[in-house]
């Protein structure tokens, strides 16, 4: 196909031994044209190994450097002539995948996924052998469903999701999961009362979800139409409390009990960055 037949035969990343970022950024282009006209679609797996950092701190750079080969080892040979494996960067790779259909991708991103996480690494750690565990997290995005050069953005939108839902699985980029909606709505329940109205926007600035993004907790609210803040003090969970301010429009309010339900109107970006601050408060504190 003009050119590019798998696999890639150029000059491999020293460390991953993969066809280094600036050859997927050659590729893309050209396996998105080959595929346009005869309309077959074309998948995009981004994948990110869980907790990497670990090993490097636990084990040092090298070791860090084995297991980052060892996987990116597994994943090219799972696509082998049905595509490629590239190393997106950092601990980051992204598998293309030629004729391959948002579900087929996520079958083979599970696939690759079960591969890694039931392989086994043999480390020789101060002289002694030890069983290294290693997971990833991958986001399916496939021009079936996205416009052809926002596959890897799609793609990377839901290795993040992958990483919320609590690492080592894969998941289908939805077009109706964020970015292509101008708002998103969610449900906000505020243990406290406050004098917050409908039809303005404020800041919730701390606040957590319980496992869905449409639901979450706030336990400060911030009005800058009269500056005020409003703090509730019922318990948090251990993990994922994030406090970082996102913006909001609020609507249908209720108040029950002491207790304040809205809501809360959002910028679909919004949610990207929700999902990252809950991924961070997750890291923190782990
Ligand atoms: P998460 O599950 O959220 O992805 O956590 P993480 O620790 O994998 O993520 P983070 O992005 O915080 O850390 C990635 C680390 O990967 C940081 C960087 O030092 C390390 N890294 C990037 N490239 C290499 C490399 O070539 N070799 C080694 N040994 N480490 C690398
Ligand atoms: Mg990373
Ligand atoms: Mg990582």
């Amino acid at each position: 196909m003009q050119g590019v037949s798998f696999p890639r035969m150029v000059e491999l990343d020293a460390v991953t031994g993969l066809p280094p970022r600036k050859m997927l950024d050659k590729d893309l282009p050209v396996l998105l044209r080959a595929m346009g006209p005869p309309g077959l679609p074309m998948c995009a797996i981004m994948i990110d190994i869980d907790h990497f950092k670990r090993f490097n701190d636990k084990y040092g750079h090298k070791i860090g450097d084995l297991v980052l080969r060892h996987v990116s080892s597994i994943i090219r040979k799972s696509v082998k002539f049905r595509g490629e494996a590239y190393r997106y960067g950092g601990e980051e790779i992204t598998v293309l995948l030629l004729n391959t259909t948002g579900a087929e991708g996520l079958v083979t991103a599970q696939r690759i996924c079960s591969a890694v996480g039931n392989s086994e690494i043999v480390a020789m750690v101060k002289g002694k052998e030890e069983l290294l565990n290693v997971r990833i997290s991958l986001g399916v995005a496939s021009t079936d469903t996205v416009a052809g050069s926002e596959v890897l953005v799609c793609a990377d939108q839901s290795v993040y999701k992958a990483k919320s839902f609590g690492r080592n699985q894969a998941v289908l980029f939805k077009k109706n999961a964020g970015r292509f909606y101008a708002t998103t709505t969610i449900d906000v329940h505020f243990p406290g009362t406050t004098s917050i109205i409908g039809g303005t926007y404020i800041l919730l600035k701390k606040w957590f979800s319980r496992g869905d993004i449409s639901e979450i907790e706030a336990r400060v609210i911030k009005d800058p139409n009269n500056d005020t803040a409003d703090f509730a003090e019922a318990p948090v969970p251990f993990f994922g409390v994030v406090e970082a301010e996102i913006r909001g429009k609020v609507s249908a309010i209720e108040r029950h009990k002491g207790h304040t339900y809205f809501k809360f109107e959002v910028k679909s970006e919004i949610i990207d960055l929700m999902f990252k601050y809950i991924q961070d408060a997750n890291n923190a504190n782990n």
